[in-house]
């Protein structure tokens, strides 16, 4: 039987991942480059886990599956909560492959929680509430997996969000155990289910770009001769495992097998952070509300009690070696949650005096229109000249500490985004992270430029396709492939038909002619009304559990 496998390495980049192939410490990879077919995998705006993958799995851009970020709208339209498979809109490629008979492995991938009842087997993801056990479709197999390969690895225990010699050492452990685990849990599977088609997502790659990228790269200010000597080797061992694992995994499918190596986004160094929302405060955009509560948070912000400062004690205090026996970092977490009202937030603002704003963490900006509702000011004969002003002025930001103009890429929605879901999408997104910026929303720091105290690596557009097998190319490098074509080309090589409403398309430069030929491409019409699933919201403490966990990972600001 024709077998297809997919695997997703989270962040995965050429940037991060060539280099060790030089070493000749992914030979499989290195091997599976240079005999199949190879190139930049473009993700979608912004290149975030959350609508990266909800791209992927539909094969559409934001625009129709409504997801920009880890926080969706509520149904109500009143304020957002934290993305689960629920709230995506638009058929998943594995729905058709059901449809037509075909059982699935789908493991791992973001946003899948809850799991769907699909014919095969579904394991979501680090979005899964805690303590929820129902992460496993069908649900017996949980204790069947705990059972012979331990606790399932869902998330992670280390708080690397302070990186002290301990947490990397740990934090680097439990990446090589989750590592071995999702592998072993998936070829167990494959044996026992035997399926036509897996996906196997591996996440703790993108963790160690973010949290630990200035350790490989000597070119990061937070480069330390000392930290690298002690943990590359380290670092350089879970690659050199996750190669390991590809191959085996490869071998144990079987010669019919096609292979797929993909990743969501690219990485890359990041050092300094620009606060969106204090730069359109600054412009005069956003405005604050005037009563007393408001203007003392203003007070103590301004004279620098933000999120920012109280990181930095707190991380001062653990890398003296203090303990925090009643403060846990969840709970230093949940202090600095602006949300909960101790410190400046969107809470604060005076809509009826705000144009303006940014929410989510990928340097998105919204107008305040009118015809969204909510209060909003702004005509919408006003927003053109409003949106050129504002872009103008962001493509002119400079760096205050060294006076340089940032530079960053610059979209209007209608640029990158169509669909039922346009109105809820960001007016503008501003990109700089080629130049090593991240821009966020929220208010944690007092400067509209600050050093980013968090992460160390962040996202990028380029992500990797690498692809062997009988119906793939040889020896071919490709570009201009996009995330949006992986359903499309799954559905084709699984000789399903392609909904006629997907954004993406087959990859037929990375097929073989012969296939090509022999396979011609179908397509099905898509009625307008999809079947709707029963949006799930949670509840309040589920959605704050959720919120804190996604800020301990540098997700949301
Ligand atoms: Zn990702």
């Amino acid at each position: 039987m024709r077998k297809l496998l997919v695997i997703g390495i989270d962040g995965g980049s050429f940037t991060v991942l060539s280099p060790l192939m030089k070493q000749g410490l992914m030979p499989n990879l290195a091997q599976m480059m240079e005999e199949g077919v190879s190139g930049e995998l473009e993700s979608v705006y912004p290149p975030v886990t959350a609508p990266a993958w909800s791209s992927f799995i539909t094969g559409k851009n934001p625009g129709k599956h409504g997801v920009y970020d880890f926080m969706v709208k509520r149904k109500d339209g009143d304020g957002e909560i934290p993305i689960n498979s629920t709230l995506r809109e638009g058929k998943a490629f594995w729905d058709i492959l059901n449809e037509d008979d075909r059982r699935v492995l789908i493991l791992n991938v973001p946003t899948t929680y809850p799991p769907q009842k699909i014919n095969g087997v579904m394991i979501s993801d680090f979005l899964t509430p805690s303590g929820k056990k129902d992460f496993v479709y069908p649900g017996h197999l949980l204790n069947e997996i705990e059972g012979r390969f331990g606790l399932y690895p869902l998330y992670f225990k280390t708080p690397i969000i302070v990186t002290t010699p301990q947490n990397i050492e740990k934090f680097l452990e439990e990446c090589r155990y989750a590592l071995r685990y999702k592998f072993e849990v998936a070829r167990y599977l494959q044996r026992k289910e035997n399926t036509p088609f897996l996906l196997l997502h591996i996440w703790e790659s993108d963790q160690i770009c973010h949290w630990l990228w200035h350790i490989f790269d000597p070119k990061h200010p937070e480069h330390r001769e000392d930290e690298a000597k002690k943990f590359l080797p380290q670092i350089h061992a879970y690659f050199k495992e996750l190669d390991e694992e590809i191959g085996r995994t490869i071998r144990e499918l079987g010669e019919e097998l096609n292979t797929f190596i993909i990743s969501d986004h690219g990485f890359g160094p990041v050092s300094r952070m620009i606060l969106l929302n204090c730069w359109l405060m600054q412009e005069g955009y956003l405005n604050l509300k005037q009563d007393p509560l408001t203007q003392v948070k203003y007070w103590l912000w301004k004279r620098g009690v933000t999120p920012e400062s109280l990181f930095k004690l707190y991380a001062g205090m653990v890398r003296r070696g203090i303990k925090f026996k009643s403060l846990p970092p969840v709970e230093l977490l949940k202090i600095l949650n602006s949300s909960k009202g101790r410190l400046l937030s969107l809470k604060d603002v005076d809509w009826s005096r705000t144009k303006a704003y940014s929410r989510m963490g990928y340097g998105q900006i919204f107008l305040h229109l009118k015809e969204r509702g909510a209060g909003g000011i702004v005509e919408t004969s006003e927003a053109e000249e409003l949106k050129r002003e504002i872009v103008e002025k962001l493509k002119g930001l400079r760096d205050s500490e060294t006076g340089e103009v940032i530079g960053g890429k610059v979209w209007l929605k209608d640029e990158i985004y169509h669909g039922r879901h346009l109105k809820q999408a960001p007016d503008i997104t501003f990109l700089p992270l080629d130049s090593g910026y991240i821009a966020t929303g929220g208010f944690a720091s007092n400067r509209v430029v600050t050093k980013d105290w968090i992460l160390k690596g962040v996202h990028r557009m380029q992500g990797i396709l690498i692809g062997k097998g009988k119906a793939i190319s040889q020896k071919k490098r490709i570009d201009k492939a996009r995330l949006i074509d992986l359903a499309p080309t799954i559905l084709y090589l699984m000789g399903s038909k392609i909904p006629e409403d997907m954004d993406g398309k087959v990859l037929q430069e990375a097929l073989t002619e012969n296939f090509l030929k022999e396979h011609p491409i179908h397509f099905s019409k898509v009625a307008l009304s999809e079947e709707k699933v029963e949006k799930r919201e949670g509840s309040e403490e589920e959605s704050q559990e959720l919120v804190d966990r996604l800020k301990g990972l540098g997700y949301l600001s």
